[in-house]
C-alpha cells in the first residue's frame, strides 16, 4: 500500500510539474510558428523555404510531444461508450498499419462473437497505436506484429487483482528485441524509456496502463529477450447480453418507470 501510495503521490507531482512545462511551451511554439507563417511569404528561395518546412515539421513534432504531456498531465475523466473492440480495431485497421512498416508482417486476429465492452474510444485507439508503435521499435529488422481479441472468463486474482468474472483480452504480440527483467519490471513507470532521446518520451506504456486500469481493466506482459513481446490487455465485458443488438445500435433500452 506504500508503494501504491509513494507512485501516487510521484504521480500527483509529475502531472503538476509536466502540465505547467508542457502548457508554456506549447504556446511558444504556436508564437514560433505562426513567425515562420509570416516569413514564409517572403521568401523566394527554394532552399530557404525547405529549410523552413523542416522548421515547421519540427515544430509539430514537438507540439505533439507537448501534447501528449498534457493528457497524461490532466487525466481527464473518461468519456465511454458501449463497443465491440473488433468493430473498432477494424474501422482503426488502417492507421495501425501506416505506424509498422515494409519490413514488418502485420496481422490480425478477431475473435468470434466478442463480448461488449464499456470504454473511452479515443484513448483505446490512442493505447493500441502505443502498443503497435512499440512493437515496431522492437523490431528494426522486421518482424511479426499480431493484434489478437478474444474472450477470457477469469478466476479471482488469475491476472493481477483482477476479480472473477467475464473479460475480454486484447493482445499486441511481436517478434521483436523483448525485453529484460529490469526493463519489465519498470515499463509502466512514467518518463522510463530506453530509448534514445527524442525518441520516446517513455510516457506510452504508463498512461496505457493508467487508462486500462483507470477502465477497470489490467494489463499484462510476457516478454524474453530474443524472442519478443506480447502486451495482454484485459477489460471488463458488459454483463448485459448484447445478442439481440445485432447492429448493436438498437443496444440503449431505457425502461420507462
Ligand atoms: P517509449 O516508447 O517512449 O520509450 P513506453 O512507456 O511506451 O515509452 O515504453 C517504455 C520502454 O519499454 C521502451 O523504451 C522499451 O524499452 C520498452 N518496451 C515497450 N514496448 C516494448 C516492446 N514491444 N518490445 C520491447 N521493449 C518494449
Amino acid at each position: 500500500a506504500n508503494a501504491a501510495l509513494f507512485q501516487a503521490q510521484k504521480m500527483e507531482a509529475l502531472g503538476q510539474l509536466t502540465g505547467g512545462v508542457a502548457h508554456d511551451f506549447n504556446n511558444l511554439l504556436a508564437v514560433l510558428s505562426s513567425s515562420l507563417d509570416v516569413i514564409s511569404v517572403k521568401l523566394k528561395n527554394q532552399d530557404d523555404l525547405r529549410l523552413l518546412e523542416s522548421m515547421q515539421r519540427a515544430i509539430e513534432r514537438g507540439s505533439m510531444l507537448t501534447q501528449q504531456l498534457l493528457s497524461f498531465a490532466r487525466r481527464q475523466p473518461l468519456q465511454t461508450e458501449v463497443i465491440n473492440i473488433n468493430r473498432l480495431i477494424g474501422s482503426f485497421e488502417a492507421v495501425l498499419r501506416r505506424a509498422g512498416n515494409s519490413a514488418i508482417d502485420f496481422q490480425i486476429a478477431m475473435g468470434a462473437e466478442l463480448r461488449s465492452v464499456e470504454i473511452d474510444t479515443a484513448r483505446f485507439e490512442a493505447s493500441l497505436l502505443n502498443l503497435v508503435v512499440n512493437a515496431r521499435d522492437a523490431m528494426p529488422n522486421g518482424g511479426q506484429l499480431a493484434i489478437i481479441t478474444g474472450n477470457v472468463d477469469l478466476g479471482d486474482g488469475e491476472v493481477n487483482q483482477l476479480p472473477a468474472g467475464a473479460y475480454i483480452c486484447v493482445t499486441v504480440a511481436d517478434t521483436g528485441t523483448g525485453m529484460p527483467p529490469d526493463v519489465a519490471s519498470r515499463v509502466f513507470e512514467p518518463f522510463f524509456t530506453t530509448k534514445e532521446v527524442g525518441k520516446g518520451t517513455g510516457l506510452g506504456l504508463s498512461q496505457v496502463y493508467g487508462f486500462i486500469t483507470q477502465s477497470g481493466g489490467d494489463v499484462k506482459i510476457d516478454t524474453s529477450v530474443g524472442k519478443g513481446t506480447a502486451i495482454h490487455l484485459y477489460l471488463p465485458a458488459i454483463e448485459r447480453s448484447m445478442a439481440s443488438g445485432v447492429d448493436g445500435a438498437s443496444d440503449e433500452e431505457h425502461p420507462s418507470g
